[in-house]
């Protein structure tokens, strides 16, 4: 990510959406046009779900296959699911 272009449609400080937009992150990687603000919050879910299957698996030895997080793993697959249908 680049400070000062937007990472979701790639407008910058001198190239707003046409819409006008401004910063939505004290970053400069995240403009406040809805739609860039949308798939922000989207990529955060996937994140959060992903993180969340990481989290059980780097717990390391001992971990039993019978136990894995199917809540967690389909969760992931329905948000990847959606987004790819987005
Ligand atoms: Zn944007
Ligand atoms: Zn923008």
């Amino acid at each position: 990510m680049t400070p000062g272009i937007c990472r979701v449609c790639g407008c910058t400080d001198n190239n707003a959406c046409p819409e006008g937009c401004s910063w939505a992150d004290s970053t400069y990687t995240l403009c406040t046009n809805p739609i860039c603000l949308r798939v922000a919050r989207r990529t955060k879910r996937l994140l959060g779900a992903a993180m969340n299957v990481l989290k059980y698996y780097r717990r390391g030895p001992g971990s039993d296959c019978n136990t894995v997080p199917y809540r967690a793993l389909e969760r992931l697959a329905r948000a990847v699911a959606k987004g790819g249908a987005a």
